[in-house]
Formats: C-alpha cells, sequence, structure tokens
C-alpha cells in the first residue's frame, strides 16, 4: 500500500517539525491552519489557511488526506468531530475534549490515581476566596492557556480583591508547589501496550514558559520509574495513538505530580531530534500512519534552549560548533516571548 497522506491542523513550529520529519520517511503532509503566516508552510507540501470553522476550506482539507493530526490542542473540539466522521483523526477528539479542559484533564489523572496538586474549579472572583487552603496559588484559565498565558500568580488572600481577570472563562484554582525540579516524560503509543517512552527530560522555565531542556534528567531511578509507569498508564487509559508528553512537578519531598498531558509533541521533546535514532517527531508521525515502531536509542546526551523574541536575531547572526544545532522557526515578527527557535547541544 502507497504511504498515507497525513493533514496536520496547525502551522506552527511543531507542524514544522512534523512535516519534516514526514518529508523525511515518505510522508506526505497537508498543513490547515488559521494563521497564513505559519512557519509551517516553509515545510509542508501542501499548506491551506482557513478559519477552524470553515467549513469550505475544513472540506478542501479532508478531501486531499488520509489521516489527520494536530499540532496543538486548542482546536475546536467541534471541528475535530466533523473531521473524524470523514477522516481517521489522532489522537482521537474524544481524548482532546478531555484534555483541552484543564478541570476535566486533572479529573482525569486524580480517576486514575495519580496525584496533581489540589485543584477547585473557580466560576466567580468569590469561588476563590471559598479556597484560602490553595494560597499561595495560582489561577489557570481551563481552556485556550499556553505558555503561561491566562494565568494568575495569588500569592495572600489580600491579592484576591485586587484581581483584575474576566471570569467570562472559567478557572481553575491550584495550590502552588514549592517546586524541586520540573521533569517531562514522552510516550509514543503504536496500540495497546505497543509503545517506545524517552527517558525523563528535566525542564527549566522563566516566566512559566520552557527556558532549557535536558536528558538525563538529574533524578532518583525511582523518579525515572515511577514518572514512565504513569505516563505510559495515561497513554493507555486514554487508548491514545501517538506522541504525549506529560509534564511533571517534584516537590521539596520528591513527591511527584503530573502538571499536564499535552496530547501532542512537546517543546521538551525537540532535543530528541539529535539525541535519538527516531525524534518524538518521526514517532508521532510512524504511531498515527500506522508504520513500523521502531527501538529507540539515544545516541547523545542533550540539551535544548528556546530562543524567544528578539534573541533570534543574535543566533540568526552566530557561528555554530560541530555539536549545536539551531533551529530557527522563520516566524516573520519577533514578538517579546514568542517562541522563535532552539539551540540543541549535543554531548558525548
Ligand atoms: P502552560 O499550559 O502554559 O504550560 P502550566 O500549567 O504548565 O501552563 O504552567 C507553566 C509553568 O508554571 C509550569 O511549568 C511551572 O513552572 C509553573 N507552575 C504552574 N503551576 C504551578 C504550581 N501549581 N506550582 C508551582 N509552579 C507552577
Ligand atoms: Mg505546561
Amino acid at each position: 500500500m502507497a504511504n498515507p497522506i497525513l493533514g496536520i491542523i496547525g502551522g506552527g513550529q511543531l507542524g514544522s517539525m512534523l512535516a519534516q520529519a514526514a518529508s523525511k520517511i515518505k510522508i506526505k503532509t497537508v498543513i490547515f491552519s488559521d494563521d497564513p503566516e505559519s512557519p509551517a508552510k516553509n515545510f509542508a507540501d501542501i499548506f491551506i489557511f482557513g478559519k477552524y470553522n470553515n467549513e469550505k476550506k475544513i472540506e478542501e482539507f479532508i478531501n486531499q488526506v488520509d489521516i489527520v493530526t494536530l499540532e496543538f490542542e486548542n482546536i475546536p473540539y467541534q471541528t475535530l468531530n466533523k473531521i473524524k466522521k470523514l477522516k481517521n483523526v489522532q489522537p482521537d477528539p474524544e481524548i482532546i475534549k478531555v484534555i483541552q479542559n484543564r478541570y476535566l484533564e486533572k479529573q482525569f489523572i486524580n480517576s486514575l490515581n495519580i496525584k496533581t496538586t489540589e485543584y477547585k474549579k473557580i466560576k466567580e472572583k468569590k469561588d476563590v476566596k471559598l479556597y484560602k487552603n490553595l494560597i499561595p496559588g495560582i489561577l489557570k484559565t481551563t481552556t485556550l492557556g499556553y505558555d503561561g498565558k491566562g494565568q494568575y500568580k495569588i500569592n495572600s488572600g489580600e491579592e484576591i480583591d485586587k484581581l483584575e481577570i474576566d471570569f467570562k472563562n472559567e478557572f481553575v484554582l491550584e495550590k502552588k508547589i514549592d517546586l524541586k525540579k520540573e521533569i517531562s516524560v514522552i510516550v509514543t503509543r503504536f496500540g495497546k501496550n505497543s509503545f517506545e517512552i524517552y527517558e525523563p527530560i528535566e525542564n527549566l522555565h522563566k516566566d512559566q514558559i520552557l527556558n532549557l531542556s535536558r536528558i538525563p534528567a538529574k533524578v532518583s531511578k525511582e523518579l525515572i520509574l515511577k514518572s514512565q509507569e504513569w505516563a505510559i498508564l495515561i497513554s493507555e487509559k486514554l487508548d491514545y495513538i501517538g506522541t504525549l508528553c506529560v509534564e511533571f512537578f517534584i516537590d521539596k519531598f520528591n513527591n511527584l505530580y503530573v502538571n499536564e498531558i499535552a496530547p501532542r509533541v512537546h517543546n521538551s521533546g525537540h532535543l530528541t531530534i539529535n539525541s535519538h535514532n527516531i525524534s518524538q517527531f518521526e514517532n508521532h508521525i510512524r504511531a498515527v500512519c500506522r508504520l513500523e515502531k521502531i527501538k529507540i536509542l539515544k545516541n547523545y546526551n542533550a540539551k535544548m534552549i528556546n530562543i524567544l523574541g528578539q534573541d533570534i536575531e543574535i543566533y540568526r547572526k552566530k557561528n555554530f560548533k560541530k555539536n549545536e544545532y539551531f533551529y530557527d522557526y522563520l516566524k516573520k515578527e519577533p514578538k517579546e516571548k514568542r517562541k522563535m527557535g532552539h539551540l540543541t547541544t549535543i554531548e558525548n
């Protein structure tokens, strides 16, 4: 059988890297994005611009593809569900529906007896006052948040009255954890009990945005095994197909908590392009296109830093060493805090 043509919804850097990985294994890609200036249009075989509720454009998209996947979870569920009636969508829209809502996501995780931070649903400001035990805490929008957007730190009870938040959307109030470390585990699931899992990646954030990722993570053997066990359990219980990332918190007492699940390839896994025989991107393509599962092997330890905003200009002029790999996302506007590129350094 000829290779399937893969449709990808979303045209950011994750879409670009998925398209590049696909092209490496001779899978053609059609990218559908609501941004006409999407970086991924440089890498896809076909690029379609359209709003995510534009039925005509969606039709044009699905007519050209065999399988549909996504580069980010904030695509309207209705759109995904409509596509699912005609084409194979992986991961399944029902999974996206749970994970794109922070409250449902946390309920699901806790239903597996996996710990998250303590949390409560918040509909209006006065609800925050009911849960003083969760302060210091972070108020997070239940939907459409990313890179710390839609999050408000609340350090004390007095700060509640001063909050200038539009409670049009629902929020989740989460108790703040005294973080010792953050790690993430990336797993690609091909089917029942069939998966490839990467070792935990250690992550450092700045202003709630990922700044640096590295392998190996400097954590105990016990935490390595437990985080991997939880990532596998989550992907099995979701009956997930493709690459998924679980973000974890580790507190001062070495307690492990799941922070959130990304039903897609993840920023912390960019280093797998250079550290492993098969990257998180290629694995995602292999799983959703039902290609052969290949055992992953780590060739190198590695670290990755994100390049934000204007800093990209410095990197664009830089000379790199042989063990340094610079990725420019080719975004037109270097807005402040916008992810513009990354640099991975491999170590023997
Ligand atoms: P996003 O969806 O924007 O990635 P996260 O919920 O992962 O949002 O939060 C971004 C970062 O903010 C986390 O990686 C962590 O560094 C910090 N953070 C978020 N929630 C908490 C918490 N409850 N306690 C301590 N730090 C937190
Ligand atoms: Mg996060």
